[in-house]
């Protein structure tokens, strides 16, 4: 690819014919002899910078933007965030454990998703006496009110509200139909809140959406705020003042290299929400997670091999789909990008990793400059539901993660030894 074709938006860029592509000023190659690869680099300016995107575009309005930890829940890129004012989506009790672990003060800021919470979970962020909790069914509403009672302390909680808005996106990331599994009925969440505003350990203090994930246009964002509003407004006639609504995430990036202006984006999705907000006074919460992340990090790669068969030649790679699910998952693109530019005609390849399953690609029929065994790749934007979804299939060990912060660079996951995956298992 041509380095001039990528974008302001990414912090990879060359650095210069020697050094190849760097994070910011940080050469990439020297990392990857280092550390060794398969490695993710991250750059934490670039996070920050977009967690400021949101902060400065909600700044006229009272607002927090809770990042959801189950893009990248690395525990340095939560506490870089939490100490720029950040506050966190989770989904389990585990990523309660590692906002924790990351950033103790920031447990007030917590607001947990999820379909399936058990008791146990609840009972875990009660303790942590969290912010908020996104209940998702009447069932869970009752089974939160249980709990709070048992443990004597009261729960502050929204309902995550189905708005049956349609947006455009994998089906696998598509949330906001009534056809799928999250969130109430928005015709039921009224009824819900009447009743359980008589439950003396339950506070009815926001509401929620999320529709989904890498949705590209501002409007069904709109859509969303804009029912979620109304319901708010009728709420209002029945006493019930909600302190906050929560807009979710799924903000989505670009993939293909070329001009991708991360503040415009920004700015049209801040003003389809205000709009759509319109006199509600109240907080305005946000759980972004792939925006921050993504195109901050880079997944660096060997090449093992170059396999021609037949008509098709196969750049085999150390990294995998246990790395890198995304292409295998979600037909993902990924741009992929030598560390050192090499001359020569481009070819047509297939790069694949070296799993046992004909999923196992990273693309397909992608135009390359020629490659060669030792040489190193950089697959772009892979800062969000890479490591995050990584896996040990084929008894593989995780990569190590660096992060990157102005010119220095940290190991900040040291890669898995073979010692670490046999701890639990039992012969
Ligand atoms: C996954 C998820 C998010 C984050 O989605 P992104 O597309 O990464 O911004 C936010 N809120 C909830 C409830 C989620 O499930």
């Amino acid at each position: 690819m041509n380095p001039s074709s990528q974008s302001s938006s990414r912090p990879f860029e060359q650095l210069s014919a020697q050094s190849g592509l760097g994070c910011g000023p940080v050469a990439l190659a020297p990392l990857a002899r280092r550390y060794g690869t398969p490695l993710y680099v991250y750059s934490a300016d670039q996070i920050v910078e977009r967690l400021k995107l949101f902060q400065e575009a909600f700044a006229s309005r009272d607002h927090l933007v809770c990042y959801a930890v189950k893009a990248n829940s690395a525990l340095a890129i939560l506490k870089l965030l939490a100490a720029h004012g950040a506050g966190f989506d989770i989904v389990s009790g585990g990523e309660l454990e590692r906002v924790r672990a990351a950033a103790p003060d920031a447990l007030a800021r917590v607001v947990f998703s999820g379909v399936g919470k058990t008791a146990a979970e609840i009972d875990l962020a009660l303790r942590a006496n969290i912010l908020e909790f996104n209940v998702e069914s009447e069932a869970e509403l009752e089974l939160l009110a249980a709990r709070a009672a048992k443990l004597k302390r009261k729960a502050r909680f929204a309902l995550r509200v189905n708005p049956d808005v349609f947006a455009e996106t994998h089906p696998y990331i598509s949330t906001g139909l009534r056809e799928h599994k999250f969130g109430i009925d928005i015709g039921r969440a009224r009824a819900l809140y009447r009743k359980a505003a008589g439950n003396p350990w339950l506070i009815p203090h926001g509401i929620s959406v999320h529709i989904g994930s890498q949705i590209r246009s501002a409007d069904p964002f709109g859509a969303a705020v804009d029912r979620v509003a109304r319901l708010v407004r009728q709420l209002e006639r029945d006493d019930i003042q909600l302190a906050s609504i929560d807009a979710g995430g799924g903000l989505g990036i670009d993939y293909h290299g070329g001009h991708f202006d991360a503040a415009a984006k920004v700015s049209e999705y801040a003003s389809a929400i205000d709009k759509a907000l319109g006199s509600f006074k109240g907080r305005l919460m946000l759980e972004p997670g792939r925006f921050i992340v993504a195109q901050a990090g880079a997944l660096v790669t060997q090449v093992l091999q170059v396999k021609r068969t037949g008509k098709k030649t196969f750049v085999i790679t150390d990294a995998a789909m246990n790395d890198l699910i995304r292409p295998a998952l979600y037909q993902a693109h990924h741009d992929i990008v030598p560390l050192t530019p090499r001359k020569g005609k481009p070819r047509q390849v297939d790069v694949v990793g070296p799993v046992c399953e004909s999923g196992d690609f990273f693309a397909r029929d992608r135009v390359l400059p020629p490659v060669q065994p030792g040489e190193y790749l950089a697959l772009l934007d892979a800062g969000a539901y890479g490591l995050a979804q990584s896996s040990n299939y084929n008894t593989r060990l995780r990569p190590a993660e660096v992060l990157v912060e102005g010119k220095r660079a940290r190991l900040i996951r040291r890669r898995e030894t073979i010692a670490d995956l046999l701890v639990p298992e039992i012969p």
